[in-house]
This record gives C-alpha cells, structure tokens and sequence, in this order.
C-alpha cells in the first residue's frame, strides 16, 4: 500500500540534461496521491490573459508591499519584454581548456559549457553568464539586472586547488546591499581550509570518510560512510520507490563527493539538516522531507546538490516535527512581498520563456490543474525559491549546466525583493 499522506512529499530540482527541449515531464498528480512534485516544467502554458483573470486586487497591510504596489501601479503601463537566452560556446573551439569535476573526479569537456545572454527590448543585457579563461584559471561571471533596478554581480574562479566566490547586490542608486565572499583552498589531498566572509573552517578527512570540521576551536566529525542509504531509489509512475539495487562503491563515492567538496560552513549545515544521502535510478534528484534525505545521481553538478540541501535548510523544524508543513520560506513578510512580485511578474511580462522558467517558483498552476491544493502550491514555490536562491549564492564551484542558469537568474531578476529577504534569512544561519 501507498502511503497516502502529504508527509510523503518530495520535490525534484529538475535540471534534466535534456531541460531545454521543453518536453513534459512527469504529470499525473493528484490529490490522493503523494505529492511527488517533479518540475514540470509544461509547454502548454495558457495566455497571460487567462492566468491574471479573476485575480483581483486586495489592500495588503504589509507596508512595503504598498509601497511595491504604488510603484507598480506608477509602472502598470510598463509592459516588459526579455529575448529568449541566447547562447554561445564558452571557449570556441579552443580544446587547451580542461575543467575538473570533482563529483567524477576527472576532466570534463569545456565544449559543453556555454555564455547565456538574455536583453531586454532595447539590446541591454538583463540576464549573463560568461567563462573566460587566463592561464590555468577559469572564471565564470554572473550578472542580472533586476526589475527593480538592483544589480547583481557573482564572480567564481576555479584556480587548481584554490576557488574564490564574491557576490555583490547594488540597488539603483549604486549602493552595495549584499556582499558575499568565499574561497576555498585544498592543501594537500586530505586537507581543505575554506573562508566565508571572514570565518574560516578547515577540513580534514577528504581522502577518507571521516570529515572534521574545525571552526572557532570547535571540531565536528561527520561519518561520511553511515549516511549513504545501501539501496538506491527508483521512480515509478511520478511515485518515490526504495528499489531492490543497491548503491555500488562508485556510486558511494560520488555521492560522497558532492559534500567532500562544500566549504567547512556548508559541511556543517548539511551535517545538521541532511541524515542520509542515496542514488536515485533516474535523471533528476529530491530533497526527501520525510526522511531529510537527499537522492542524488551523477548527472548533476554541486549547484544542483546546493538547491536540495536548501530545501533542506529552508525546513523550520524547530517549530514542528511535521518538518515539510513549517518552512521558513512561510514566513509572512517573504510570501506578502513574493505574491507582489509575482502578481508584477504576470501583469508586465510578456516573455514566454521567462514564463515557462518562473512556473516553478511561482504558484505553481499546473499542479493546481493537477489537483494539488493551491495554497500548498504556493508553499510549494515559496520553497523552490528559497532552494535555488540558496545554491546561486553559496555555489562556489564551476559547473555547467547553461541551460539551467536561466532559472536562478530569472529568480532574481524577478523576484529581486524577496531575494534580499530569503538572504537575509540565509545570512542569519552562519
Ligand atoms: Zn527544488
């Protein structure tokens, strides 16, 4: 017998290989089932026209979002439209350019990895990501424009053993609201020592299972090997399976590799929120609410092991047991400012793609067409942004995965308001 209760929920990030062909991923949900929310990522969205009506304008006592609403209301006439990403090869046909995958542990092609840009209607670009290359280093550079007039700039750099992140948010008058940086510096193969603006954590055991953690004179010990799940899980219908394959010694090892190589703070985190960890026989991955697990296989990069474990963070289980019913991402002040920015979203934007991204990390209507209960819908979207804000901000590893860059730069570029709240939240957990 199936479980039949929502507590058997999970949710899928999604980032299939093949994400751009837009082709209908798993439907068929419905109420008396378990809520396996997959991305779902629909090509038959209904008109703008028909999704906006019938929503009718409520006075919000939140008095940013009434300060939000009368400048969108300054701005109603101010239909927006962005061009489809455009993309092009990072490095040419340059074959001397060699990126390292540490969840593989070898070199992957750099011909995968592609520049996106998307402009708004007057050729400015909106949303970037560009790779450039200087010696043995790879840099990978992030920029949005939000619709806000916020700024963001992210500038990763993978040097060999060494990697350094700083992120910046200006607001449109320049003015520097958000400031992130990290490194992270292998000293020899058992050896990591990682920064997060200014605190500084070193890793031991990386050549083993047995991670230490030291930070402020405080160790903490992980047993890597204890939390691997011995059999995989499967998907079956949309529906989570415990299946009768096991996870082999490779598959342990990558699994291993994807929190091997978060930086000590993030070790920590994981090492509080996440109990097991197994492959799912499938192409996409879960944070598992039930059971805080994450199932994972080797088609994703650490960016994508960051969104799962955001779910994970994004948990409030200091306020329940029924860890999936409180998140953080609940909070009043994030949805009231969230379902502005989303009601702005529907009302200006007239761009299908950026539309068909945003679905996610909306209300979610195709699941509610679905069946799924609309204000779970919205938790539902709430969460996935959290997730995703959560990886953009920490990931500090060059991945590919060009097409799945659209989504957490549409995110903040969209939703740019409730992207300093979700980070402001985050800021508060180190
Ligand atoms: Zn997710």
């Amino acid at each position: 017998m199936e479980d039949l209760s929502i507590s058997k929920m999970n949710v899928m990030t999604g980032l299939q290989s093949n994400f751009r062909s837009n082709q209908a991923q798993t439907t068929g949900i419905r109420p008396e089932q378990s809520y396996n929310v997959v991305t779902g990522l629909q090509p038959n969205f209904r008109s703008n026209q028909e999704k906006t009506a019938g929503t009718k304008s409520e006075q919000s006592d939140n008095l940013i979002v009434r300060y939000l609403e009368n400048i969108a209301i300054q701005n109603k006439s101010n239909l927006v439209t962005y061009s489809e990403p455009q993309y092009t090869k990072a490095f040419g046909n340059d074959q001397s350019v060699k990126i390292f995958d540490p969840i593989h542990g070898k070199y992957i092609d750099s011909g995968i990895f592609e520049n996106m840009k998307v402009y708004d209607s007057n050729g400015n670009t909106v949303q970037s990501v560009d790779y450039q290359k200087d010696g043995n280093k790879i840099i990978q550079k992030f920029f949005v424009k939000c619709v806000n007039g916020t700024t963001v700039n992210k500038e990763v750099v993978n040097d060999g053993n060494k990697k350094t992140m700083t992120l910046v948010f200006k607001n449109s008058s320049g003015k520097s609201i958000i400031e992130e940086n990290r490194t992270y510096e292998k000293i020899d193969n058992d050896t990591a020592i990682s920064t997060h603006n200014g605190k500084t954590y070193k890793i031991s055991g990386l050549s083993g299972d047995v991670l230490t953690v030291e930070h402020n004179g405080q160790k903490t010990t992980i047993n890597l090997a204890d939390m691997i799940q011995e059999n995989m899980e499967s998907l079956e219908g949309g529906q989570e399976k415990i299946s009768d394959k096991k996870v082999n010694n490779e598959q342990k090892e990558m699994l291993k590799n994807y929190v091997k190589n978060l930086s000590g703070d993030i070790i920590l985190k994981f090492n509080e929120e996440i109990k097991k960890l197994t492959w799912l026989d499938g192409q996409d991955c879960f944070f598992n609410y039930d059971g805080s697990k994450i199932k994972m296989n080797d088609y994703f990069g650490i960016n994508v092991f960051l969104h799962e474990l955001g779910h994970g963070i994004n948990c409030d289980d200091s306020k329940s047991s029924d860890k999936h019913l409180v998140r953080w991402s609940d909070d009043k002040y994030y949805s009231d400012t969230r379902n502005f920015e989303i009601k702005n979203f529907k009302t200006r934007n007239k761009n299908k793609n950026a539309e068909y991204i945003m679905q996610k990390f909306m209300n979610c209507e195709y699941f509610v067409e679905d069946g799924m209960p609309s204000d779970y819908a919205r938790k539902f979207g709430a969460d996935e942004e959290f997730a995703e804000l959560y990886s953009f901000i920490n990931d500090i590893d060059i991945s590919d995965g060009a097409p799945g860059w659209n989504r957490p730069l549409s995110v903040v570029q969209y939703l740019p308001y409730s992207t300093q709240i979700a980070y402001n939240k985050m800021k508060s957990l180190y």
